[in-house]
């Protein structure tokens, strides 16, 4: 009976969240990353007042009249974290990147993206669990815009910014279904062109994928960013280059870039480099887990935090186990990592290496820092991926404090917009998306993953209900 009393009672406070309403949450520890009084300890003062989707006040000292009370009592209030750099048109399974590794003949490109459009709403229900109530898809196929459209009319989903197609110096002819996710750009005006063509979208971010190998050099592609840049800001929409190394990435800034995604890895930044970054503004977007997932995937050596493996897709993380393939249909990526596991975990280190440390140099010297996972891709999950990322900025010597500002109050600066200047902060007149926990992340920023509940436009969820551990046989 007194069971069935409090399921009752949980049911109905969860009930009457659903709708607007003024919650107060009393006697919590506020953490502020990059206010000017980042932690607010539990006192009078520390009452967090919400009204209807804004932050309405903090530390009032009487409570506005009609307010539910939430006892935050020995608990941590954030503002929800954003991950700036995920794409929704990608599952995160083995059969979502078949310009990677071909497995079209176990499962076909079409079948994956269907699958993918189906799931949307178990991968928006999946960032809430872990706390991040804003995302950034930085480039896909323009169905990109409608999945935005989807999320802003969903209440158990993000807040979604997002790139259209990626304006490329390669072509991926597998990932083309009519409705491409990356388009090779051969000519500044052609460039003109297809930004125009995004603009009527209105894009949160112009996404430029500067590639760069033996055929394709960085003075060749050169214009074509050049021209890409010029039409974008003509437009008033920010530019975000893919540019992984050091050389491309300086020339992606000369030439305007606003916002640079991965890390350099090729190797150790320079002066000159970090100057370049300081004096243009550039907000960086490092992708630590990415550069080891697609490896540890293909070697069978994946590293799983509990967080992934608890409120990860299960379907996607089955598709992980590379030994499940026939051996005459494994690619012959996969057969060499398998063969030599050692040689993919010795190229993701010195890779880590080299990130890591230019991350910290980056942070030390005041880049602004976004936090992002490039979860969809091969072996990065959606949702949970950024534990992950956050072990790995901590690995590069980051604090607590500067990891929980790269994925709040930094990240908001990448997500851009009048949202986004609404978003990342426990300020007055911000939207009232609140991550609690049970532990103390400036402690150990382990504790960033101990979520009890998340609040996304002021309506608050207990975050073990928002999603079901569902068991569903491998596909
Ligand atoms: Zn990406």
């Amino acid at each position: 009976m007194r069971l069935k009393t409090a399921v009752a009672f949980a049911l109905s406070i969860f009930a009457l969240a659903a709708h607007a309403e003024k919650i107060a949450l009393t006697g919590g520890t506020l953490i502020r990353p990059g206010a000017e009084i980042e932690t607010i300890e539990p006192n009078m003062n520390s009452t967090l007042v919400v009204d209807g989707d804004r932050i309405a006040a903090i530390g009032p000292k009487v409570l506005p009249p009609h307010t539910r009370v939430i006892d935050c009592k020995g608990k941590f209030i954030l503002p929800g974290y954003i991950d700036t750099h995920i794409h929704f048109f990608q599952s995160g399974d083995l059969f979502t990147r078949p310009d990677v590794v071909d497995l079209t003949k176990v499962r076909s490109y079409a079948e994956e993206v269907a699958w993918i459009k189906h799931n949307l709403p178990d991968t928006f229900a999946r960032y809430l669990r872990s706390g991040i109530t804003s995302v950034v898809d930085v480039g896909g196929p323009f169905w990109n815009f409608e999945v935005r459209k989807i999320a802003n009319a969903a209440a158990k989903a993000p807040r979604v910014a997002v790139a259209g197609p990626l304006i490329s110096s390669v072509s991926r002819p597998q990932l083309d279904l009519g409705d491409p996710p990356i388009v090779k750009i051969d000519t500044p005006d052609q460039a003109r062109e297809f930004v125009r063509k995004l603009a009527a979208q209105n894009p949160d971010l112009v996404k430029i994928w500067y590639i760069v190998d033996k055929d394709h050099s960085i003075d060749s592609f050169r214009p074509i960013v050049r021209a890409t840049v010029e039409e974008s800001h003509a437009h008033n929409i920010r530019v975000a280059v893919h540019a992984t190394e050091l050389e491309t990435a300086r020339a992606a800034v000369q030439e305007g870039a606003d916002v640079l995604v991965h890390s350099v890895i090729d190797k150790e930044i320079d002066d000159s480099f970090v100057k370049l970054l300081t004096d243009h503004h550039i907000i960086l977007c490092p992708t630590l887990v990415v550069f080891e997932r697609y490896g540890r995937t293909f070697a069978n050596k994946l590293n799983l935090t509990p967080e992934e493996k608890a409120w990860g897709n299960s379907e996607v993380i089955a598709t992980w186990d590379v030994r499940k393939i026939p051996q005459d249909q494994l690619p012959d990526r996969i057969k060499t990592a398998l063969a030599k596991p050692d040689d993919a975990l010795d190229r993701i280190k010195k890779v880590h290496e080299i990130a890591l440390k230019n991350l910290k140099t980056l942070e030390d010297a005041g880049v602004t820092i976004a936090a992002g996972t490039d979860a969809g891709n091969i072996g990065t999950i959606h949702g949970p991926a950024l534990f992950r990322e956050f072990q790995l900025m901590r690995e590069a010597g980051l604090t607590p404090m500067q990891i929980l500002q790269c994925a709040t109050a930094n990240a908001a600066k990448l997500f851009g917009g009048e949202t986004g200047a609404h978003i990342g902060k426990i300020e007055n007149g911000y939207f009232a998306d609140l991550v609690i926990l049970n532990s103390n992340p400036l402690d150990d920023i382990a504790y960033a993953s101990d979520i009890e509940s998340v609040m996304k436009n002021g309506v608050i969820y207990a975050a073990s209900a928002l999603v079901e551990a569902k068991k569903t046989e491998p596909r």
